[in-house]
């Protein structure tokens, strides 16, 4: 049997500002973020498939619909967001890390691993592969090693 690995493509919109960065990412701003991720697993021998893509989109659109699209990340620390200095209408998600492309793609990889017991449609899934694109050219990777 030969372990085959799929992708899928995800994009949203989202702002963040780095608390502890030294340059212009300091100050709030926004990405047309895309994400890859990868999936391994044996070929079905009826459906032909790994895994039916619907079931990789019926866990993460739902996530990034809730806790990422047209929302806006903060790390905790960032003191920019403390003492009611933002209108309450202003949607506001922290973290307790800086917002980089890098810790978004452990928080994914921490959120799949933490669920996948739950979700049966992931059994026998091995998560191989998360990339995060904040731009076309910058992007970060977590994969398993
Ligand atoms: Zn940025």
């Amino acid at each position: 049997m030969t372990t085959t690995s799929i992708t899928r493509e995800y994009r949203w919109e989202m702002g963040h500002a780095l608390w502890f960065h030294q340059g212009k990412c300091y100050h709030p701003h926004g990405h047309n973020y895309r994400m890859e991720i990868e999936v391994s697993g044996l070929v079905d021998d009826k459906t032909g498939m790994v895994l039916d893509f619907s079931k990789l989109d019926d866990w993460a659109d739902p996530l990034i619909a809730e806790v990422f699209d047209h929302k806006f990340l903060m790390n905790d620390a960032d003191e920019r967001h403390h003492g009611g200095n933002l209108h309450p209408d202003f949607d506001v998600t922290t973290c307790p890390f800086e917002p980089t492309a890098e810790r978004l793609a452990w928080m994914f990889w921490d959120i799949w691993e933490e669920c996948r017991e739950e979700v049966h449609a992931f059994d026998g899934m091995t998560l191989e592969r998360i990339t995060i694109y904040e731009t076309d050219k910058a992007s970060a990777t977590v994969r398993r090693s």
